[in-house]
């Protein structure tokens, strides 16, 4: 099974074989939004966060 490492706890995170770049998941250990920022190697990073409140 494919697995990246959450970078905020360094959990192995559990990935499908089809994963894609720039793929949302949420870490099963921490919680953490994450993004797959590279496949090779499969490297993730935290997801950037959408601000709610756009000061429109
Ligand atoms: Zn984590």
């Amino acid at each position: 099974m494919l697995s990246g490492i959450c970078p905020e706890c360094a959990a192995h995170v559990p990935l499908r074989e089809d994963v894609v770049l720039h793929e949302f998941l949420t870490c099963p250990e921490c919680g953490t939004a994450l993004e797959v920022v590279s496949l090779s190697p499969l490297t993730l990073d935290r997801a950037p966060q959408v601000e709610e409140d756009w000061g429109e």
